[in-house]
């Protein structure tokens, strides 16, 4: 059986003071959650964060790494950086890094990497945009984001790598992908991981799905086959909706 993984990407939301507060709000309704716990909030916030979640069962995770170890770049983070704080997970490849940010497949694929040299669990995420959809070919362009993400990971890597299928259309909007859009989607994914190593790492994979996730449609999506849990970003932000999403 794969744990199920509820992460929350806070994206650029919250003060240091506003994400301890956030946390000592949600450790209790959350302190027997079924899923695993994930917070990921803006990196100026992580300390607050990991201090935070001292003692609960609530994880931490960034939403960004650079793939150098250290050096001139400017306003980049380091995953020493990161692991030296205490931060255990880190989302890779988000939409929004990929649209305002010049993030490819091939510095997705950098950072996985580095992530996984240096012991931090990516949350790697894909997904296609309305007209990728409307031109049929969400299946072709997921598969390819995941082969580049993956290219040079061995298979005992992959295994402890988290894939989130976040559709671009579902994402803020609060339009989420049917059901059935999200199970086919993310069983095209472990399909793929099949291919691209065997059964066993296909099957030990994490992928989670992300798009207007809410306390209403979280327990429907995370039951499915291929759907380990959610990557949910506003309803991250209010306690007791990511309580019920991480209870789901
Ligand atoms: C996200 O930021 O990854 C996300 C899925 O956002 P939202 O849940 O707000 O659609």
């Amino acid at each position: 059986m794969r744990q199920t993984v509820a992460a929350g990407n806070w994206k650029m939301n919250k003060t240091p003071s506003e994400t301890r507060a956030l946390i000592a709000e949600l450790a209790p309704l959350v302190k027997d959650a079924k899923n695993k716990v994930i917070v990921c909030p803006t990196a100026v916030c992580l300390p607050a964060a990991v201090e935070a979640a001292k003692g609960t069962n609530i994880l931490v995770g960034a939403q960004n790494l650079y793939f150098e170890d250290k050096g001139a770049f400017t306003g980049e983070i380091s995953a020493d950086m990161l692991l030296d704080l205490g931060v255990s997970y880190v989302i890779i490849g988000h939409s929004e890094r990929r649209q305002y940010f010049a993030e490819t497949d091939e510095t997705v694929n950098k950072k996985v990497l580095k992530a996984l040299e240096k012991g931090l669990n990516p949350i790697i995420c894909v997904g296609e945009s309305l007209e990728q959809r409307e031109q049929g070919i969400t299946a072709d362009l997921v598969r390819m984001q995941v082969k580049i993400a993956l290219q040079g990971v061995s298979a005992e890597q992959a295994k402890t790598v988290i894939i989130a299928y976040e559709p671009i259309w579902a994402i803020g909007t609060g339009k989420t992908a049917t059901t059935e859009q999200a199970e086919e989607v993310c069983k095209t994914i472990r399909d793929c991981i099949c291919e691209l190593y065997c059964a066993d790492v296909a099957e030990a994979v994490i992928i989670q799905y992300g798009g207007s996730v809410n306390a209403g449609n979280s327990a429907e999506l995370f039951s499915q086959a291929n759907i380990d849990g959610g990557l949910v970003g506003g309803a991250s932000l209010k306690a007791a909706d990511f309580a019920v999403i991480a209870n789901s």
